[in-house]
């Protein structure tokens, strides 16, 4: 309960921080649709009081007039104030998405990749796909619960004089004494617990089964996505899996979906029944309670009407309020979720040093790393000095830690031991903005999203037309880049635009070179950064890579020790450990050196090694 009550609390100040105007706006609504009918309670016992009198034909024209014009100023209210609520609560939506992504993008790298947090995303998406928005959901809720409150207050105002009269002793018998009063009273308040409870439990059944109906869904679509993607078109071809997709995810949700959909508004009908036939019995208890008492004389007919007509909006009243108190549990763990993610911290934190971006130089003091969660250190005690200018290649088989310590070294992670220093100063003390400028790197899983080839490149700022064609050029794939329906403004892959062109893996790669050269960082970085290119281009890049790295320093890491040999320092990892630390030449004069075993065991396979 303390639990649900801080969430609110926390939901409802994001809302008034998100849109400081909705929750007002919301009350004014809600208080406006409460006290919308009893205007009509109100004038219709008048205009039955004034037909049973005086029947002055001026009294019941203003009152006809007055009841129609708060009609109608209370229904001009709404027509107005409604679209600016429903255009606020959708700009909530977009600003609670916003901030979660915000948040994914800010999060230091180390923490989106841990699985907890991963899977607190998965499970935020999640219910999202449930509720929609738990913002909106619960001004939805605010609005039904305050509507459902000012109901139960303008009624109780009304029916306050009953309380005296039903306590009042007028003769002898049931009817006349106070227990016909307080039997109807613990009458309408087991009633009210009885409503609660249904329509919480409706609310449950609903929350249930669109779980259930959910996870089908997303089979469904996940099935539907790898079917519509033409990236996995041919393995599903290939290997036939389109029949098990349609068993699986079709046939799925055909049956067993229908069957929870019946299921659950067969159960939800009957819950809504009870409550009608509760609400139904409560009206006809207070009818008679208001009848017998009204015959004896004890009030007037205006009052009557007012008492029949208030009685009846309770049950309105409180089905609003258990409405949404049923909902309550329904969206509470989407906000545990939000918060949880938007207030989870960051581990790293920037410093606020610059450093002249010029020429740098790169020191690794006694590194340890061990990824979060897992029991050996991956890298062990590194150190290596990296000259301002230098072109180093890391070289070492696979899992022996070469992409970590470049993550270590960009800084998506920090080392537990020991430092990184960059032109004598820690990494961990620079700015953020002077990280990232530090750092061209073109990882071994290069990313290139579904935008222009340009966007691609620039991340949205001004291009630089010539320098960017220069880049492409350096990189081999300006000619392709030409080609292209819109030159360097076509859009890459057709996920978000159908005239998007398909690049190849080796033009990918070359993509993501020329990327990197644009960024013109002082620190370039190549994982694998030919694996994809075919030898012609392999070479053609080898040939411009001088020129690429002129007056940088390069880190350079590959399988193909014969491609490395144009650096000045090799660097040479194994099992975590920097164990050779030369120049070609010099490595491989170390006859049982690793990089000796790693050249010997490439020349017998990779012909153009062994004939160097
Ligand atoms: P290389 O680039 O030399 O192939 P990596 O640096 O990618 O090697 O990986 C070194 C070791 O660290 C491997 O054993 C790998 O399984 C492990 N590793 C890599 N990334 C993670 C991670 N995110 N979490 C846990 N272990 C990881």
């Amino acid at each position: 309960m303390m639990r649900t009550i801080r969430y609110y609390c926390k939901a409802f100040r994001k809302i008034f921080a998100f849109e400081p105007l909705l929750i007002p706006l919301t009350l004014v609504l809600a208080v406006a649709t409460g006290a919308k009918p009893f205007i009509n309670i109100y004038f219709s016992a008048r205009i039955v009081a004034e037909l049973s009198g005086a029947r002055s034909v001026s009294t019941l024209t203003t009152l006809v007039l007055l009841c129609l014009g708060l009609n109608f100023l209370l229904q001009i209210l709404n027509e107005w104030l409604m679209p600016t609520f429903s255009m606020l609560r959708s700009r909530l939506y977009e600003k609670e998405r916003m901030e979660i992504e915000h948040k994914l993008f800010m999060l230091d790298f180390a923490k989106l990749e841990n699985s907890g947090f991963q899977e607190l995303v998965h499970l935020h998406s999640e219910s999202m796909e449930k509720v929609f928005s738990a913002f909106a959901q619960l001004c939805w809720m605010l609005r039904e619960f305050v509507t459902g409150v000012s109901t139960l207050v303008c009624a109780f105002i009304i029916l306050a004089p009953l309380i005296r009269i039903g306590f009042t002793k007028t003769g002898e018998g049931f009817v006349h004494s106070p227990w016909f009063f307080i039997v109807l009273i613990l009458f309408l308040a087991i009633s009210v617990v009885i409503i609660l409870q249904l329509s919480n439990k409706t609310s449950r059944i609903w929350f249930s089964s669109m779980e259930r109906y959910g996870k089908l869904n997303r089979l469904f679509r996940c099935y539907r996505d790898i079917l519509s993607n033409y990236n996995s078109g041919k393995e599903v071809r290939l290997y036939k899996e389109q029949d098990l997709i349609e068993k699986e995810a079709t046939e799925a949700l055909l049956t067993k979906g229908e069957t929870i959909l019946y299921e659950t508004s067969q159960q939800s009908a009957a819950a809504s029944s009870y409550i009608a036939i509760i609400g139904a019995l409560v009206g006809f208890g207070v009818y008679v309670f208001i009848g017998v008492k009204g015959l004896l004389g004890l009030f007037t007919i205006e009052a009557l009407v007012r008492y029949t007509g208030a009685f009846m909006q309770i049950i309105s009243g409180i089905t609003s309020i258990a409405m949404t108190l049923g909902k309550s549990a329904e969206i509470l763990p989407n906000l545990e979720y939000f918060f949880r993610i938007v207030e989870a911290e960051s581990n790293m934190q920037y410093g606020t040093k610059e450093i002249n971006l010029e020429k740098v130089e790169i020191e690794f003091r006694h590194v340890w790393f061990r990824y979060p969660g897992a029991k050996d250190y991956t890298l062990k005690d590194i150190s290596l000095k990296i000259a301002k200018g230098e072109r180093l290649a890391v070289v070492g088989r696979n899992g022996s830690g070469k992409t970590t310590f470049i993550k270590l070294l960009c800084r998506l992670y920090d080392p537990d031991q020991g430092e990184i220093l960059v032109n004598g100063v820690d990494l961990r003390t620079l700015s953020k903005a002077c990280c990232m400028r530090l750092f061209s790197v073109v990882f071994q899983d290069f990313k290139l999203f579904s935008l222009s080839v340009q966007e691609n490149m620039t991340a949205g700022e001004t291009p630089d037309t010539p320098r960017l064609r220069q880049c492409l050029a350096e990189a081999d794939v300006l000619e392709r880049v030409k080609r292209m329906a819109q030159a360097e403004n076509t859009s890459l892959y057709k996920d978000i635009d159908k005239e998007g062109v398909e690049v190849s893996g080796g033009e990918a790669q070359k993509l993501a070179l020329a990327r990197a050269l644009y960024k013109d960082a002082p620190i370039v970085v190549l994982d694998e950064p030919t694996a994809a290119l075919d030898p012609v281009a392999e070479h053609r890049i080898y040939q411009q890579f001088n020129a690429f790295v002129e007056g940088k320093t390069a880190i350079y890491i590959s399988h193909r020790l014969s491609s490395c040999r144009f650096c000045d320092t090799i660097a040479v990892f194994r099992k975590g450990e920097l164990v050779q630390c030369g120049t070609h030449d010099a490595l491989l004069k170390e006859e049982t050196g690793e990089y000796k075993k790693l050249w010997d065991a490439q020349a017998k396979y990779y012909l153009p090694a062994k004939a160097e």
